[in-house]
């Protein structure tokens, strides 16, 4: 396959559910399909650098948001994209309301659990769309 799996956090600094973003994030691009995804800092999509702009032209994308605002998906659209795929962490959370993060600087044992449950997830929806080409 030529094509990459982009995976966007939200940037959600200062709130928890951002931080398990991007938690998940880089546990699925880094140990999970380091192979096939990909994942830059989506400040860069809002300053509109060419660069990012051409990574979620020409691939697939995944978005990881912290809460219903969805800003890692409103970037993606503002570039006139569409997303393959939106996450977010509040509808994971309601699934597992005992996995509550202690802070955003310390998620604590709960909060990296939801992580990785979501890194799990993730790496079902990346294998999912690789299947489908
Ligand atoms: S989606 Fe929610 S948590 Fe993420 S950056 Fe936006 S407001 Fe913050």
């Amino acid at each position: 396959m030529g094509k990459k799996i982009v995976v966007l956090p939200c940037s959600g600094i200062g709130k928890a559910f951002g931080e398990i973003s991007r938690q998940a994030v880089y546990s699925l691009a880094e140990d999970l399909r380091p192979e096939d995804v990909i994942t830059t800092c989506l400040a860069r999509l809002m300053i509109d650098d060419p660069e990012s702009k051409a990574l979620v032209k020409d691939n697939i994308v995944i978005t990881v948001d912290g809460c219903a605002q969805g800003c890692a998906r409103k970037n993606v659209e503002a570039t006139g994209q569409q997303v393959d795929h939106a996450v977010r962490v509040i509808d994971i959370f309601k699934q597992h309301k005992d996995l509550k993060a202690q802070g955003v600087l310390e998620l604590g044992e709960p909060g990296f659990k939801l992580a990785q449950i979501l890194a799990e997830n993730l790496k079902d929806e990346v294998d999912c769309l690789i299947k489908k080409g």
